[in-house]
C-alpha cells in the first residue's frame, strides 16, 4: 500500500514540511506522499488514532498539538517523556503509535554540521517557552557545563531550569544579560522576536564574548536584525532554517526506510519558498 505521512497544525497553511518530505520522496523514488493537515484541537486524538491505518504511517505535530499529542502516543526517548512535546509520531517496533520530540536533535545537528570544532561550553538562551525546552534539553544531554536561561518571566525561566534540575542552568531576566554575555559561546534566541510581523530582538552585542556564535532558531526572514548586527560585529551566525530542515529527518527515516540527506539543494529549494522566489 501507498505511504503516507503528513503535517498537523491549527493553522497549518505556513509549514514547509511538505516542501522538505516532498523533495526527499522525488529524490530517493519513493512511492509515498506528505501532505498538510489542519486539525481542529477537538479532532487531535481521532487522527492520531488512525495512525498505523490505511498507509497513514505517521506525522509531525505542530503548533498548538505538541503537548496534546505527547499525551495521547507512547513515548519511549527520556527527554521526549521529560519536555512533554511530541513532533514526530510514527508506529514502533511493537505496533504502538509512538511519538518524540525532533527539534532538539535538529538544533544541535545544524550547530555540528556548521562548527564541527566548537564546544560551545557556556551558553546563553533568550527566552523560556517550546523551543527553549528543546534546546535545553539537546544541551544537557551533550552536557554543556553553563546555561544561562534569560526571559522576561523569570519565574518562567526557573520553572524551565527546574524541569531539568541541572546545576549547570541558571535562571535570570534581561538585567543580567550583559554579564552573561561576556561568558557566552553560543547566544541562542528562542523567542519569536525578529520574525516577520515581530519586532527585533534588542540586545547590545557589545558585550557578547569575542569569537562567539549568534543562532536565532527564526528562519522568517532567512536573516533577522540580531542576526545582521552579529554578522557586521563579526560573529558568527546561524539561522533556524538548518534546524528545521535536521528536525524533519528521523521521521523521514521512520516512515519510509530512508535516512535522507540535508543538502544545498533542499536549502537552496525550501529558502527560494521562505524568501518568495519559489
Ligand atoms: P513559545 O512556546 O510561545 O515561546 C516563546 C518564548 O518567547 C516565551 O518564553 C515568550 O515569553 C518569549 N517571548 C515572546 N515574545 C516576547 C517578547 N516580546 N519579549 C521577550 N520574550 C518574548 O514559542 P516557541 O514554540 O518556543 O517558538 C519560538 C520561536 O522559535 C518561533 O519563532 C518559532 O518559529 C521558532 N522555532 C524554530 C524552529 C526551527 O526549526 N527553526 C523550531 C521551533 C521553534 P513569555 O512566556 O513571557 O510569553
Amino acid at each position: 500500500m501507498r505511504k503516507t505521512a503528513c503535517v498537523i497544525g491549527w493553522p497549518i497553511r505556513h509549514s514547509r514540511s511538505p516542501i522538505i518530505h516532498g523533495y526527499w520522496l522525488k529524490t530517493y523514488g519513493i512511492d509515498g506522499t506528505y501532505d498538510k493537515v489542519a486539525v481542529a484541537p477537538e479532532d487531535v486524538p481521532a487522527f492520531i488514532a488512525r495512525v498505523g491505518t490505511d498507509g497513514f504511517v505517521g506525522c509531525n505535530v505542530t503548533i498548538p498539538h505538541k503537548e496534546t499529542v505527547a499525551r495521547l502516543v507512547h513515548v519511549e526517548d527520556p527527554v521526549t517523556a521529560r519536555i512533554g512535546s511530541v513532533n514526530t509520531v510514527y508506529v514502533d517496533a511493537q505496533g504502538r503509535i509512538a511519538g518524540e520530540s525532533t527539534d532538539g536533535y535538529g538544533f544541535m545537528a545544524e550547530l555540528r554540521t556548521a562548527y564541527p570544532n566548537d564546544d560551545f561550553q557556556t551558553v546563553t538562551l533568550i527566552g523560556a517557552g517550546g523551543a527553549a525546552r528543546s534546546v535545553l534539553a539537546a544541551l544537557i544531554e551533550r552536557r554543556t557545563q553553563s546555561i544561562e536561561i534569560v526571559a522576561r518571566d523569570v519565574a518562567k525561566a526557573q520553572t524551565l531550569a527546574d524541569l531539568f534540575g541541572s546545576e549547570s542552568i541558571r535562571a535570570t531576566g534581561w538585567p543580567s544579560l550583559s554579564d552573561a554575555l561576556r561568558r557566552t559561546d553560543l547566544l541562542v534566541n528562542t523567542t519569536p522576536l525578529g520574525m516577520t510581523g515581530y519586532p527585533d530582538l534588542e540586545i547590545d552585542l557589545s558585550h557578547l564574548k569575542p569569537g562567539a556564535v549568534v543562532y536565532d532558531l527564526v528562519y522568517v526572514p532567512m536573516e533577522t536584525g540580531l542576526l545582521r548586527e552579529a554578522r557586521q560585529r563579526g560573529f558568527r551566525t546561524l539561522g533556524g532554517l538548518g534546524m528545521l530542515l535536521h528536525q524533519a529527518v528521523p521521521g523521514f527515516e521512520r516512515w519510509f526506510g530512508v535516512r535522507p540527506a540535508v543538502t544545498p539543494e533542499l536549502r537552496a529549494l525550501v529558502t527560494r519558498d521562505i524568501e518568495g522566489t519559489a
